[in-house]
């Protein structure tokens, strides 16, 4: 039995009063809180190893490569990827949308002509198709729209049902025999929905796609094996998954990774540079991480992967769904509309929500100044709050360190919104 409220007491941020309220933290969908171990692990780095990893004959250059590499490896031990060396399946990145960046202008590059024989496989050219869905966060939707310019594919996309679920079962339909890249949300950062990726991963395979899995909102929340999963990318951020701001993770089979030319260059990605030849750029992940990195960020991102385990994934899943179940309560308030599965079945504790004719700002306002946290606006995901008919709304969402009672208080706040603005 795990006890959350000793889970609770490990993030120092929550134990503080806003506007004279206990505060009631419930925006990890946006980012989340950290425990004091992933905070002390940064200082502490800080204070005892600090220099640039992969360079320099010196102790603390020793020291920080070693430390920066086991991160890397704890991280792949929470997604169930590789971390021997020479098998490194872990790109280190600034962050879910730089990774996703930095797979579509890899892509890109590829289509160019770069990378030889080995990237054609990535190579798009007009009339190849790009696959996302409607559910899909800015950060998928963009860099994909703009590969599919820069490259002539055409950009296509998976619609939503009723509750905003991608419609996995159109996958035949949707991806076809020119389809070449398919780039998918695990969780939908708005309605909260796990995707049903199986079907949309095995037709991608079946037409020779490669598959791409936007996990910002599954890692969090849900026990992920990427091998078991046989997604062939996945980005996702540290900071939502009680790590520092500014890193996070693409995961690629280690193969694609081979086989991929870099989207970024200069220092430490590449073995030999000269005046009048082509660079021989260095193997994965080095040839992904050009530039000086956050190595402490890295480190404390290592720190919070162990320290999820230690709670364990399938503990914190269990625990948020109760979590959900109480955030779902909101549906039944006269007037509130939950945006996204209304059943607390495939679904984590995000949970969207519009009040009928107040303004997402009034709400957040209302709601603020009752000490809770929530997201207001449109989460960087227009088209599929479009498909609600709306262009903003209200999002609860949960972590580890919630308790039932925080998703009460923001129930019975929620329950007075309409009366305080009279309609
Ligand atoms: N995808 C999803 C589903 C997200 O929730 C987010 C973060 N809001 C991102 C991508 C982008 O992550 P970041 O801003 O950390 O790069």
């Amino acid at each position: 039995m795990v006890d959350f409220q000793a889970i609770r007491d490990q993030f120092p941020i929550l134990n503080q009063q806003i506007h004279g309220h206990p505060l009631v933290y419930l925006d990890s969908a946006a980012t989340s809180q950290k425990p004091q171990t992933v905070i002390d692990a940064e200082s502490e780095f800080y204070r005892t190893i600090n220099a640039g990893v992969h360079r320099g004959a010196h102790e603390l250059a020793a020291l920080s490569t070693e430390a920066f590499e086991q991160a890397r490896a704890k991280v792949a031990a929470l997604v169930g990827a590789n971390a021997a060396e020479g098998e490194e399946e872990i790109v280190v990145t600034a962050g879910a949308t730089a990774g996703l960046n930095l797979l579509a202008t890899a892509i890109g590059n590829a289509s160019l002509g770069r990378g030889g024989d080995a990237a054609k496989r990535f190579a798009l050219k007009p009339g190849d198709e790009i696959v996302v869905s409607k559910a899909e966060h800015h950060s998928v939707l963009l860099p994909f729209q703009e590969l599919a310019a820069r490259t002539g594919a055409t950009f296509k996309w998976f619609d939503l049902d009723d509750e905003g679920r991608v419609r996995s079962d159109t996958a035949d339909e949707v991806i076809t025999e020119r389809t070449k890249v398919v780039a998918i949300t695990h969780v939908g950062n708005t309605t909260g929905a796990i995707t049903d990726i199986a079907p949309i991963i095995r037709r991608a395979h079946e037409v020779g796609a490669i598959f791409i899995l936007d996990a910002c909102q599954s890692v969090p929340h849900l026990a992920v094996n990427f091998h078991a999963l046989d997604v062939d990318f996945a980005a996702w951020s540290a900071h939502k998954m009680y790590g520092p701001t500014g890193v996070g993770f693409l995961y690629g089979k280690r193969e694609l990774l081979e086989a991929l030319p870099p989207a970024n260059f200069g220092g430490s990605m590449v073995e030999l540079a000269w005046m009048d030849q082509p660079a021989q750029y260095m193997a994965p992940p080095a040839r992904f991480e050009a530039g000086t990195q956050p190595v402490a960020q890295v480190v404390a991102a290592g720190v919070a992967a162990d320290w999820m385990r230690s709670v364990g994934m399938e503990n914190i899943e269990a625990h948020e769904k109760t979590i959900a179940a109480e955030l779902l309560k909101l549906g039944d308030i006269d007037g509130v509309r939950i945006l996204g599965p209304r059943e607390n079945v495939n679904r984590i504790g995000t949970v969207a929500f519009d009040v009928q004719g107040v303004h997402p700002h009034d709400v957040g306002q209302f709601i603020d100044a009752q000490g809770i946290a929530i997201r207001v606006g449109h989460h960087c995901a227009q088209p599929v709050h479009r498909h609600f008919g709306l262009f903003a709304s209200n999002r609860a969402s949960s972590g580890v360190y919630n308790s039932v009672q925080d998703a009460q208080v923001l129930v019975e706040a929620v329950g007075k919104v309409r009366a305080f603005f009279r309609v």
